[in-house]
């Protein structure tokens, strides 16, 4: 039997973020879990004080629940560049400023290569992570962490997505994240096993602690 506590119909999405909700709906939906926002229930946004994404995710689950009174899911995510000692990581987000210029945030990490001399590939290595939590008000938590692996091209390619999208190109694969339509850089069942890391995490999550919708 199972260790995981399972999430019954209503799940609290600790975001402002109205990509970030739409998303979760939707890998929710077939779950039959209902998903309301943090911003519909006027709850507020804790400072991510954490050192990892672990546990920055962590400190927005256990806050949205504690002010919810019901179980509440986070999530916390970036990009690692190994020849930047894993930086922007958990500063992903602050790298694009508060104009949210991504286009300034990619010149910042292609600069900071080429100040380390990382011209190859092979020294251009990079995964993004996405760690998931889950918080109930009586302070249990789960937690699913999952990284996709891949190398930092220049320059940028591909207008989807979002972020540092049209920088990564995932191992094994030709397009870049911002060449994909969001179905494949996902890849999510039943058509493949996830590709993104936020999939990778989500599938994890889902195997301990969802259940598919009966009938
Ligand atoms: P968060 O909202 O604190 O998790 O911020 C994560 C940041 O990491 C985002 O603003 C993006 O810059 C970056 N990031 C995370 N996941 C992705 C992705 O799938 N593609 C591109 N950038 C991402």
């Amino acid at each position: 039997m199972s260790a995981h506590r399972k999430i019954s119909d209503r799940l609290v999405i600790a975001t402002h973020n109205p990509g970030k909700l739409a998303e979760m709906r939707d890998l929710l939906a077939p779950y039959g879990v209902d998903a309301v926002s943090a911003g519909e229930l006027g709850l507020s946004e804790p400072d991510e004080t954490g050192t990892t994404f672990r546990a920055n995710a962590r400190i927005k689950a256990a806050a949205a629940a504690k002010a919810s009174g019901q179980p509440a899911f986070a999530d916390d995510s970036g990009l690692a560049v190994d020849a930047l000692d894993g930086e922007p990581g958990i500063y992903s987000a602050r790298w694009a400023g508060p104009d949210k210029d991504f286009r300034a945030a990619m010149n910042e990490v292609q600069t900071r290569l080429m100040k380390v001399g990382a011209k190859a590939p092979e020294r251009r290595r990079a995964h993004f992570v996405s760690a998931l939590c889950v918080a109930w008000p009586d302070g249990h938590i789960e937690e699913f962490e999952a990284t996709v692996g891949g190398i930092v091209v220049w320059p940028p390619r591909g207008d989807k997505g979002f972020g540092y999208d049209p920088l990564f190109l995932p191992d094994g694969y030709t397009r870049t994240f911002g060449e994909m339509p969001s179905e494949e850089k996902h890849g999510l069942p039943p058509h493949g096993l996830g590709l993104s890391h936020r999939a990778r995490a989500f599938v994890k999550l889902a195997a301990a602690c969802l259940e598919p919708r009966k009938g």
